[in-house]
C-alpha cells in the first residue's frame, strides 16, 4: 500500500493504526521505503537498523492484543549519542566506530515499553559541538528545504529526518540550542525540557550541567507526547527531578515578557518583522507582552564557552583507545592514548578539547572556570527576576533564517548561531522552539522558529504558547 507519510503526526499515525487502517508493519515499510529514496541526498541517517521491520510486527501484535499506548508502532528516528542496546552508536566520531552500546538509556527504555518502532541513529555534530551538522565525520547533512543550506546543529540529522518525512518524531539532545537551532531551521517543533525533567543516563555526555535528551516532533502535541514518555525521575540519574515536581507548576501563561536590548545581537532585520508580527497577533489574542531586562544573557556566549569545554574535556577523557572504539597501536599506552585521540577526534572536538583542558588548569581556573560559574549564576538569577514579571518570555530561536554550508568556517561565527538558546540551558529552564512563518533566500520560503522560555518545570506553558502559535497557521 501506499500513503503520505511526510507530514504523518504521531496523532493521526496512532488513530489510523489503531482503527485498522494500516499496520505497524507497513508504517514502518513506508518509511524504509523513502529513506531508501532519500537518504543519500539528506544524509540525515547513519545507520538504518536491521530489526525496523521485526520492532514493528512486535509492535502491531501489542496492538492487536488492544494494549497500545501512545507510541506503539510509531516509526521514530535516534541521535547518534543515545545508546540503544546492541546498535552501534558512533556520536558521529571516528574514535568510536564500530562501538557497540552495551545498555539501554533510559529514555530508550521508556521507549521500548511502549514498543516504539526505533528507525535507525542519525547524524550529527561530533559529539554534539557544532550548529550545523557540518562537523560530523561522516559527511554533512542537507537541509531539506534548501539542501544548499545546513539543517542546523548539533542535531541535524534528526531535525532533517522529521522535516524531510523520514521519521514521524525524532530524538536529540541539548546542550545549548541543538535541538531548538535545528528545529527552527527545518520548520519543526523542538523542546529542550527543564534541566533533569529527562534522564541522561545512556546519552553520551557532553556537558552534564547543560545536556538534555529532548524531543522533535510535527506539532506541538507530538512534542508533548514524546515527552511524556521520555520523561520522569530514574535512579540512574542523580540531577533527574521527582514527578511531583511538575505537579505543582500548571499555570496558564497571560504575560510574556520579550528581553528587547539582548535581540540586537546579530539580528537579521526579517527575522526580527516576522517575530514582532506573531507577537502583535498573541497581543490580538488577549495576551500581554511587556519588555523586560535579562542584562547579563550577552556574556551567555562567553560563560558557555567555558564551561561546555571544560565538561567537555572531562567526559571526553574516556576516550583513551582502550576502553571504547578506536584503538591505534602504539609502543606504551600513551602513546596508544595520543595516537587514538589525535587520529579519532575530529579538529571541532579537539579545539574545545584544548579549551576546557586550559580553563580548568591550574593558574587559570580562577581567572576562567570559576569567574564563569559566577557569571551563569547571575544569568539564572536574570531569569529568576524575569520570572517574578512575566509567565514567560520570547524570542526568535536564532537571529537569522538556516545560513549556506560552509559560511561559517569561522569558528566564532558558528557560535553565534546559539546566541538565544544557549542563556537558557545555563539557567536550566525549559525552552521551545515552534515554527514563525518563513522567510525567502534564494527563491526559497526558510522557516523560522519562536523560542519560548519558561520557569522550572513549566513546560505546560510552553506547551500552551506554542499551541497559540501553531493555531495561526503562520506561512
Ligand atoms: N551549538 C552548540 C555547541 O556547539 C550547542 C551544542 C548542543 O546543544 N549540543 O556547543
Amino acid at each position: 500500500m501506499t500513503f503520505d507519510i511526510s507530514k504523518l503526526t504521531i496523532v493521526e499515525a496512532r488513530r489510523a493504526l489503531d482503527a485498522k487502517e494500516y499496520s505497524a508493519v507497513e508504517l514502518a515499510q513506508a518509511h524504509l521505503d523513502t529513506i531508501q529514496k532519500q537518504n543519500s541526498e539528506l544524509n540525515a541517517y547513519l545507520e538504518v537498523y536491521d530489526d525496523v521491520i521485526a520492532q514493528a510486527e512486535t509492535a502491531d501484535a501489542v496492538i492487536a492484543s488492544g494494549q497500545q499506548q501512545a507510541l506503539t508502532g510509531i516509526p521514530i528516528a535516534v541521535k547518534d549519542n543515545i545508546l540503544i542496546r546492541g546498535k552501534r552508536v558512533s556520536s558521529a566520531s571516528k574514535i568510536l566506530e564500530g562501538y557497540v552500546a552495551s545498555y539501554d538509556a533510559t529514555v530508550i527504555e521508556r521507549l521500548k515499553k511502549q514498543n516504539t518502532v526505533f528507525i535507525g541513529r542519525t547524524n550529527m555534530d561530533e559529539f554534539a559541538m557544532g550548529s550545523s551538522t557540518e562537523h560530523s565525520a561522516f559527511g554533512r547533512v542537507k537541509n531539506p528545504i534548501d539542501p544548499a543550506r545546513v539543517p542546523g546543529g548539533s542535531s541535524g540529522g534528526s531535525a532533517a529526518a522529521v522535516a524531510g518525512g523520514i521519521a514521524v518524531a525524532a530524538l536529540g539532545s541539548d546542550t545549548g540550542g541543538s535541538v531548538r537551532q535545528p528545529a527552527a531551521f527545518c520548520g519543526v517543533v523542538g523542546l529542550k525540557p527543564t534541566y533533569g525533567a529527562v534522564s541522561r543516563f545512556g546519552l553520551m555526555a557532553m556537558a552534564s550541567s547543560l545536556d538534555q535528551v529532548s524531543p522533535f516532533a510535527r506539532t506541538v502535541k507530538d512534542a508533548r507526547l514524546l515527552f511524556d514518555a521520555i520523561r520522569g525521575r530514574d535512579a540512574n540519574d542523580s540531577t533527574s527531578l521527582p514527578d511531583e515536581f511538575f505537579a505543582t507548576k500548571k499555570k496558564q501563561p497571560k504575560t510574556i515578557g520579550v528581553p528587547r536590548a539582548f535581540l540586537t545581537e546579530g539580528m537579521d532585520a526579517d527575522v526580527l518583522a516576522r517575530f514582532e508580527e506573531t507577537l502583535e497577533k498573541l497581543r490580538g489574542e488577549g495576551y500581554t507582552v511587556v519588555d523586560i531586562e535579562l542584562p547579563h544573557a550577552p556574556y551567555a556566549l562567553s560563560v558557555y564557552y567555558i564551561i561546555m569545554p571544560a565538561e567537555a574535556s572531562t567526559n571526553l577523557a574516556r576516550y583513551d583507545g582502550i576502553r571504547y572504539g578506536l584503538s591505534v597501536e602504539g609502543a606504551d599506552s600513551l602513546d596508544i592514548y595520543r595516537k587514538t585521540r589525535g587520529q579519532g577526534f575530529g579538529p571541532e572536538v579537539r579545539r574545545r578539547i584544548l579549551i576546557g583542558t586550559f580553563v580548568l588548569s591550574s593558574g587559570y581556573a580562577d581567572a576562567y572556570y570559576r569567574k564563569a560559574i559566577v557569571v551563569r549564576d547571575l544569568i539564572r538569577k536574570d531569569f529568576e527576576k524575569a520570572f517574578t514579571q512575566v509567565d514567560v518570555i520570547a524570542t526568535p530561536t536564532v537571529p537569522t533564517p538556516a545560513f549556506r554550508a560552509g559560511e561559517k568556517e569561522d569558528p566564532i561565527a558558528m557560535y553565534a548561531a546559539d546566541i538565544f538558546t544557549i542563556p537558557v540551558n545555563l539557567a536550566g529552564v525549559p525552552g521551545i522552539s515552534v515554527p514563525m512563518g518563513t522567510v525567502v533566500r534564494d527563491g526559497n520560503n526558510l522557516p523560522l522558529g519562536m523560542q519560548f522560555i519558561a520557569p522550572h518545570g513549566g513546560e505546560d506553558a510552553l506547551f500552551t504558547m506554542s499551541e497559540a502559535i501553531e493555531r495561526m497557521a503562520l506561512q
